[in-house]
Parts: C-alpha cells; structure tokens; sequence
C-alpha cells in the first residue's frame, strides 16, 4: 500500500496528476439507450443519499484547492437536476489555482432548448451533446423516446447560446447506427460542431455489450475516409478523442476508442457519483465514500484526504482487454460518463 501524500495536488504513483473532476448531478434519466439503461430502468439511488447542492459545492471546492481545474457535470442526464442552473453558477465561482473552475456539461441534451441560455448566464462554458442517429425512428428504437426534434431543439439552443467548442457524441453500433456516421460528421460540420464517435463501452446495465460485435475505433475511421480527408491533429494530451482535421479544416472529428487504443496512461479524470463515492477510474469496482464525512463533522482536510487515498488507489489501466476484466456493478448512468 503507497504512503497517502498529506498535502499537494492529486497524483498517482504513476504520476498522473489530476485535474478533471467528472461530477455525476443524477443517476435519472429522460432516454434509455440501449447501450446503457434497460427500457424499464435501473434501481434508482436513494433520495437521502443524493448529495446536495451545498454538499457538491463543498466537495468542488476542496477539489479545486488540490488542482482539480475543470469540472464536468453529467449523470443519468444532469439537466434533469432541478437546481442545474445554480449548481452551474456555484460551480463556476469557485476559484482553483489557475483561477475559476471551468464547468462543462455533458447532455442528452432534451432540455437545451429552455435552459441554454440561462446555463450560459449562469457560466457554463462548454457542453456535450449525444446524438446517436439523425433518423427519428430509429432515434425512437435506440433511445426508446420519440424525442429527436428536443435534441435538435436543445443542439439549436446550444449553438444559439454560444457554448463552443460545441461537441456532438455518439456511439456507433453495428446493425444500428453504422451506416450513418458520414451523415453525423456532416450534420455537425454545418453547425460548425465537432461529431465525437465513442467506442461502445461494456457499461451497459443490460450487459448487452459484446467485444466481437463493437464497432473499433479503426472501423470507424475506415468509414469515414470513404468520404473524408482526415489529418490527424497531433498532440491529444490528457484529452480522450484522438482528433483529425475533416477535409483540411477547420472542421474536426473525434475518436474515443477507449476499448481498443485505451488512453489511461494520461488520464486526468476522478469521478464523483450522486450519491457522493468518488470513482478513480471508469470501471472501479471500488469507492470511496464521502457522504458520511460530508455529513458529519469531518473538516476540508479530512475531505482532501480521502480524495488523495483515492487517487493513490488509482491502477494503471481499466483491463477491459485482461481476462479476469470484470464489469463495474454500477451501470453508466450511475457513475456518470
Ligand atoms: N445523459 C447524458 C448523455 O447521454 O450525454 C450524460 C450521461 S451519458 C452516461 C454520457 C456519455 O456516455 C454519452 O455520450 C453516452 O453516449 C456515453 N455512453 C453511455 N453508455 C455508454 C457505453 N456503454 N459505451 C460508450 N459510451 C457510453
Ligand atoms: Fe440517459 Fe445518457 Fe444513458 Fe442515454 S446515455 S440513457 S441519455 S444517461
């Protein structure tokens, strides 16, 4: 077991120092994609166990006295947290140490189209928005909601907002959503957005993923040169998506290929759960739990502690490709992507 650092920034014995906290607001959600939450839904978190408002604001800030920089709201689907806005508007006052934190969001993005342009006042900076397909049936089958014209709504709202870089995900999915993956690229390089296509992750509460039937990241690209120039954009740092110019620029493409080119040995992320367990890692299958320090009388420095232990904890890799890898009992919804 490695000495826990008393004092100074989140690192881990491979040196990785952390600065991206990935705040996780519910574990609801509006959609239940396939990919991710069975059509019936998972057992929800206990209510009394979400973390409040002032509670996160609590733990973003002993976070950003230890580096944390950026902070990204997710879930389940963060818009669906009533006080979204003011959990946006404290998060962005607290000062780190390069000054404010930077809040960005990740969003099916259904509710854009009445909340853009209050999140915007209130300082988010940048969001995410999945998009899976542009087909409204098939968005129907895959996300199990007749909810397309929301999302294009919320992706209007976002623009109009001027959340930039806009970013646009989406998983690809054999026999689903393959043969759109041009159409997406297209779609976003109109509205002047970044189409982001993410390796299908084994995440799924219905454990529905299979190795032999994902779409790699190499498939991927193969598609898009069929109708695309693509340039690598050099240098990707702790950054996920490895990034290519489409057609010289200056619209990009990403790819997340977290199965099969795993991007760990830069990774800069801790994950804080709704119901207050930090995640070292995408696929821990252990936490560590904050709520009871939260809610009894630990001090900051009891806080920045357990949030060293955790990051010192971290492993080198997520193993999907080892053997023994086994999924995390937590689906993604609830940890928060
Ligand atoms: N509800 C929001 C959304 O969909 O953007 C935020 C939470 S969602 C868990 C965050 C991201 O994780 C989305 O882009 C989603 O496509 C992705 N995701 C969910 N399950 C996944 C899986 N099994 N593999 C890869 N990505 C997944
Ligand atoms: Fe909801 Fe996002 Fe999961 Fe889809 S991927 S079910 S929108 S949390």
């Amino acid at each position: 077991m490695s000495a826990v650092p008393q004092r100074g920034a989140l690192v881990d014995r491979f040196g990785r120092v952390h600065r991206d906290l990935r705040i996780s607001l519910t574990d609801r959600c509006s959609l239940r994609c396939t990919y991710c939450m069975p059509a019936e839904g998972v057992p929800w978190l206990a209510k009394d166990n979400l973390l409040t408002t002032d509670e996160l604001e609590r733990v973003a800030r002993v976070a950003a006295s230890l580096g944390i920089v950026e902070v990204r709201l997710t879930g389940g689907e963060p818009l669906l947290r009533r006080d979204v806005v003011d959990v946006v508007r404290r998060m962005s006052r607290i000062e780190g140490i390069d000054g404010p934190l930077e809040v960005s969001m990740t969003t099916n993005g259904l509710r854009l189209g009445e909340l853009a342009p209050d999140l915007a006042a209130a300082g988010l900076a940048r969001v995410n928005i999945s998009i899976d397909t542009l087909r409204r049936d098939r968005f129907a089958e895959l996300t199990r909601r007749d909810r397309l014209d929301d999302v294009l709504e919320g992706i209007d709202a976002a623009q109009a907002a001027g959340f930039a870089p806009l970013k646009l995900n989406a998983v690809p999915m054999r026999g689903v959503n393959e043969d759109e993956l041009v159409d997406l690229v297209r779609f976003a390089v109109d509205r002047g957005a970044e189409m982001r296509f993410i390796e299908q992750m084994p995440l799924d509460a219905g454990h529905i993923w299979s190795r032999v039937e994902m779409i790699r990241g190499e498939e991927i690209l193969d598609a898009l040169r069929g109708a695309f120039r693509l340039t690598p954009i050099g240098e990707r740092g702790a950054a996920p998506a490895e990034r290519f110019l489409v057609d010289d620029g200056p619209a990009t493409v990403g790819v997340i290929a977290s199965v099969t080119a795993p991007f760990c040995g830069a990774c800069d992320r801790v994950r804080l759960t709704a119901d207050g367990q930090l995640r070292n890692y995408l696929f821990a299958r252990e936490e560590d739990d904050l709520l009871p320090l939260l809610r009894g009388d630990a001090t900051d420095d009891d806080l920045a502690e357990l949030m060293r232990r955790c990051i010192v904890g971290k492993r080198a890799g997520h193993g999907i490709d080892d053997e023994g890898f086994l999924q995390p009992d937590r689906p993604m919804s609830a940890i928060g992507g």
